[in-house]
């Protein structure tokens, strides 16, 4: 579904990605793995067309699409819920999410808003309140729903579960178990590894600007090591 190969991507003089490959195959969840500042918010980025690459392509449904704008890439399929998650907190909750279909024009979007509020009841319950006032689980689902309303065939999650109580978070671990039944592809960024590959079929494993290991989740949990490097302490 998506292939990116030999991807390298600047921020000025400064190479961020240093030759990434990587494929996600349609329906499944593949994480995205590594320490701080390795590249996976840059290699999500570059996904969504926020970045370009400077050399390398992303293919994506068997088309190139590394020079296309976000919102053009968001037409095709690719949605990004950012790191932080990028709500508007000055808006209301059913304001956000109206948001989330604002490239769409068709009637289907105010049943959708409805049925993904039936997803999130939380949602449903505070859609007239500012969204600044949610706690940080329930602006994620948030963002998580407001994605949604784009109708992606990939997500891209970029640390979903970043400052959450743990709780919280194996409720967010539920609902893109969900989503992902559900029929969407998702590309998950986490530091809690050990979840993400519970939950994933495929890892990759960054350090400063390169893949440095792959494999199946299920693999990955035991290689020695990813255990030592990202589970240990966990
Ligand atoms: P984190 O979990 O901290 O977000 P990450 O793996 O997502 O880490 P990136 O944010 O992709 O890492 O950063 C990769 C590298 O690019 C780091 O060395 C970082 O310092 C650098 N970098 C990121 N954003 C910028 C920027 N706007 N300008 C310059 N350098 C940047």
């Amino acid at each position: 579904m998506l292939k990116l190969s030999n991807v390298e991507t600047y921020y000025g003089q400064i190479q961020a990605l240093k030759g990434i490959d990587m494929e996600v195959q349609e329906g499944k969840i593949i994480t995205l793995l590594g320490a701080n500042g390795a590249g996976k918010s840059t290699t999500m980025k570059t996904i969504a067309g926020l970045l370009n690459p400077k050399k390398g392509t992303v293919e994506f449904l068997g088309e190139k699409v590394t020079a296309l704008r976000p919102d053009q890439l968001l037409r095709k399929g690719i949605a990004l819920v950012p790191e932080g998650r990028a709500i508007l907190s000055s808006m209301t909750v059913l304001e956000n999410l109206e948001m989330g279909a604002y490239h769409r024009k068709d009637k289907a979007v105010k049943a959708e808003i409805e049925e993904v509020m039936q997803r999130f009841p939380i949602l449903k319950e505070r859609q007239s309140q500012m969204a600044g006032t949610l706690s940080g689980g329930q602006q994620q689902m948030l963002a998580i729903a407001r994605a949604l309303l784009s109708k992606p065939k990939l997500l891209l999650l970029d640390e979903p579960s970043m400052g959450l109580a743990p709780l919280i978070v194996a409720d967010i671990f539920n609902i893109i178990k969900e989503i992902n039944s559900a029929g969407t592809t998702v590309l998950l960024v986490e530091q809690n590894a050990k979840q993400a590959l519970k939950i994933a079929d495929y890892g990759y494993v960054m350090e400063t600007g390169k893949i440095i290991v792959e494999g199946n989740a299920a693999d990955l949990l035991t290689d020695p090591r990813i255990v030592e490097a990202y589970l240990g302490r966990k």
